[in-house]
């Protein structure tokens, strides 16, 4: 049950991202109703319901009968699913087992499903417009450290790199700083300038202990893909392809699994 309520929230909001990505944009207002990209025609709220509306309407606008874009359900079914995910993995990640209480759990669930979405809105607005959103990043950002804050609070040792404050701080600032370099060595041609505040963020997410996995699973999975790319669909190798979907997707694998990683990485230097 409750899984079906995560999913159509996360639906609900996939269908918030269409909204805000496209008109921020096109620098329209994100209130008012949405219309038809064709022939302007005002969906009414029958419309206008995520994945039922476009099925009903066989994906035509009911006015003109020009194609909707796959992009309205594909965002929609894909925010769903990467909210039910987060949600299954915090359930099942020892990390988080509390100690009963369950205000520390939903404070966990919520911050993690938070920042999961943030992150899902942030892959698809720099995979369609290779743009990375300061603002969303700036919330991100400070979410990120009013949860290490509220973590640190209950951390034995508050002077040390275990403290997931000041781990958070010293990742972002060295994933940050890291590309800040590369930034400005290139003169912005290697790296973009969202990818240096995207970096920071995600830093301090993954913390000091695996912030180096970070840059190592970000710049391989970017090769292979990249390699894909020039191999089947005839890219360029001048063709630009964004930095910023690799970042997430590691960033989001390291938020929990760093200690499998870390662990692993361990036994291999032994
Ligand atoms: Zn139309």
């Amino acid at each position: 049950m409750i899984y079906v309520f995560i999913f159509i929230l996360g639906i609900c909001l996939g269908s918030f991202a269409n909204v805000l990505i496209d008109r921020t944009q096109a620098k329209k207002s994100i209130r008012g109703r949405s219309i038809c990209d064709f022939c302007n025609y005002v969906l009414s709220w029958l419309d206008n319901i995520p994945i039922i509306s476009f099925l009903i309407l066989k994906g035509q606008c009911k006015k003109c009968r020009k194609k909707l874009s796959w992009q309205y359900p594909l965002v929609e079914l894909s925010t769903g699913f990467v909210l039910i995910l987060t949600f299954w993995l915090v359930q099942n990640n020892l990390l988080f087992q509390t100690n009963g209480s369950s205000f520390e759990f939903y404070f966990i669930l919520f911050y993690f499903i938070f920042i999961s979405y943030i992150l899902w809105v942030i892959f698809i607005w720099d995979l369609k417009y290779m743009i990375i959103p300061d603002f969303l990043v700036l919330i991100g950002l400070v979410s990120t450290f009013i949860f290490q804050i509220q973590t640190s609070l209950g951390s034995e040792y508050f002077w040390s790199f275990g403290n997931p404050l000041i781990s958070a701080l010293l990742g972002g600032l060295i994933l940050g700083g890291f590309f800040g370099f590369i930034f400005y060595i290139s003169k912005g041609k290697w790296i973009g300038g969202g990818d240096v505040k995207l970096g920071f963020w995600l830093g301090s997410i993954v913390g000091l202990q695996a912030v180096y996995f970070l840059i190592l699973f970000s710049y391989v999975s970017g090769a292979i893909v990249a390699v894909f790319l020039i191999l089947f669909f005839s890219k360029k190798m001048k063709s630009q392809i964004p930095f910023g979907p690799f970042l997430i997707v590691s960033a989001y694998f390291l938020m929990f699994n760093r200690e499998v990683v870390l662990e692993v990485w361990n036994n291999l230097l032994i």
